[in-house]
């Protein structure tokens, strides 16, 4: 199953109430970082380069559940950096979990198994662990050898404990379309809850500008290797709204929501989006009010948005498209396929 149906139907119930509201912004997922540290140095990597100052902090878990609380939003993802370095971790996610909120603690791997103590599991807890790719080509793209293998073998015993484990996968300039299908077909033999993928962002700071895709190269790498997925002779179990997967592969078009997975971190809401960094309010309503939404996403000519497919911007779009009676047959196949 992709989504599972307790969050489907959650999320669905919560879309349903914003729209009898007559709540155009609203968010659903809330990014929440509560560091910028991380124990790996990726090339392709935004979140890293912030000054030491800015990387020594932490959010503290009041600060956590307040922005979570503030946002309303029914998905909290966590990544960082690296969310396991936050010596109150274990806290956080208990509770954000009493919260009833579906949480995705992404992380890269290197210090789950020894991390798994501090967790419960739940089915509002899922670890989302970092892997670009099989073996070397992984650890090539995170610049560490053995990093691969120590992922795999914390999914290992996660799984072995009850744990829910999806995988998040950045998709970059060069990939080889047969080795991605090969890394998929490796993902559910190892029995993965489910697989999230996207284009890389060109973020700024990035020190490896020349892995990133254009527009037209993002939709045709992902019609080629999602060839198999979309002729139904692979099964491959995405945690992703079917229609965000035709959005990648260019067979329906979307406008960016930015508003709609809104970031939370030591700095602050993000303006406008996870991906760009262009200042920070106190509050989520500011972030919301005060933002000039028109100066972003494709139509708005903002060449940072140009080449842009990424999961936060679009995904929320996805799920938005998917409430249409048009869509829904496809998003309830998706569930119970
Ligand atoms: S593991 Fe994630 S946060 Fe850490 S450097 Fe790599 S991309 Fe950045
Ligand atoms: S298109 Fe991408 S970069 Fe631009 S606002 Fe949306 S998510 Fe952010």
């Amino acid at each position: 199953m992709a989504i599972q149906l307790q969050q489907a139907l959650t999320v669905g119930k919560y879309l349903l109430t914003q729209r009898l509201l007559g709540k155009k912004k609203f968010p659903l997922v809330l990014m929440l970082e509560p560091l910028f540290r991380c124990n790996l140095a990726c090339s392709g990597c935004g979140k890293i380069q912030h000054p030491t100052e800015i990387l020594q902090k932490h959010l503290t878990p009041e600060e956590c559940f307040a922005a979570v609380e503030e946002s309303g939003a029914p998905v909290v993802s966590i990544p960082g950096g690296e969310p396991l370095l936050h010596p109150q971790i274990g806290e956080i996610v208990r509770g954000l979990v009493a919260r009833k909120k579906f949480v995705y603690l992404c992380t890269n791997g290197l210090l789950l198994e020894k991390s798994l103590a501090k967790f419960e599991p739940s089915p509002y807890l899922t670890f989302s662990v970092h892997l670009d790719g099989l073996g070397e080509e992984h650890d090539r793209l995170v610049d560490r050898s053995g990093v691969f293998e120590k992922a795999i073998a914390a999914i290992k015993a996660a799984k072995a404990q009850g744990f829910r484990v999806t995988t998040n996968t950045t998709v970059f300039e060069g990939a080889d379309p047969k080795q991605m299908q090969e890394f998929f077909d490796f993902l559910e033999d190892l029995g993965v809850d489910g697989m999230m993928i996207s284009p890389g962002y060109s973020y700024e700071l990035a020190p490896d500008q020349d892995s990133f895709l254009s527009l037209e190269q993002t939709k045709a790498l992902f019609r080629e290797i999602l060839a198999p997925w979309k002729s139904g002779q692979k099964k491959w179990n995405f945690n992703h709204n079917p229609l965000f997967l035709e959005f990648l592969m260019g067979d329906v078009d979307f406008e960016c929501t930015p508003w709609g997975s809104p970031s939370y971190s030591v700095l602050g809401w993000q303006k406008p989006c996870y991906l760009l960094n262009e200042g920070h309010y106190k509050t989520y309503q500011e972030l919301i009010n005060n933002t000039d939404w028109d100066n972003y996403g494709r139509a708005s000519g903002n060449p940072k948005c140009a080449d842009c497919m990424v999961h936060c911007g679009y995904e929320p779009t996805a799920a938005t498209a998917a409430m249409q009676p048009e869509n829904m047959g496809k998003a309830m196949g998706a569930l119970f396929s």
